[in-house]
């Protein structure tokens, strides 16, 4: 847990399961969600109602859950946690995102059914500035998680390394791994 980098307001987990009720999936993660603040684990709330578009403009409408801080003395209260294949503030799957990103995005897919596109031009326009805005953020943030949890040198930190750029060129799911990193370590991108 990556401690005074601020208050995130809904950490990413992975391996959330999707159960059907009726019409509308309900997430719900399969360990143990800790507060991004003071760590502790966090008691399962409620759900909150989310959209969740794919390629193609299809879109179905989904329950995340809410957990609740029992710390007395933690500022956080109530936070929704979502699950790795969705982004915060975005509408959007993050494996579209991704494709989006990577130009992966097949066109025929994206037509939707009168003929427009989506995601649009402008939405895609859109997830690579904002990717290129925290670029700089994301790189320092994994290159201190490196130095401080997982034994790397201080010569991590003073590197020229492209954190970002080795795991886009790795595969399918960088952005969902960054993401949990991030928000789960108590910090976010800029939206
Ligand atoms: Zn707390």
């Amino acid at each position: 847990m990556l401690q005074g980098l601020g208050i995130n307001t809904m950490p990413i987990v992975a391996g959330c399961i999707a159960i059907d009720k009726g019409a509308i999936w309900e997430y719900f993660p399969k360990c143990d969600v800790l507060c991004p603040h003071c760590t502790m684990i966090m008691k399962l709330r409620d759900h909150a109602l989310r959209i969740l578009k794919r390629s193609g403009g299809e879109k179905d409408y989904v329950r995340i859950p809410r957990f609740q801080c029992n710390n007395e003395s933690c500022p956080v209260k109530v936070i929704r946690v979502l699950p790795e294949e969705l982004t915060p503030y975005k509408h959007y799957t993050t494996p579209t995102i991704e494709d989006a990103l990577d130009d992966k995005l097949d066109e025929e897919e994206t037509r939707t059914e009168d003929g427009t596109f989506s995601p649009s031009a402008k939405a895609v326009s859109c997830w690579h500035k904002w990717i290129s805005k925290n670029e700089t953020f994301i790189n320092g943030f994994l290159k201190s998680v490196g130095f401080r949890y997982l034994g790397y040198g201080v010569e991590l930190l003073k590197s020229t390394l492209h954190i970002l750029e080795k795991l886009r060129a790795a595969g399918p799911g960088w952005l969902s791994i960054i993401q949990r990193i991030i928000y789960s370590s108590g910090s976010r991108l800029t939206p």
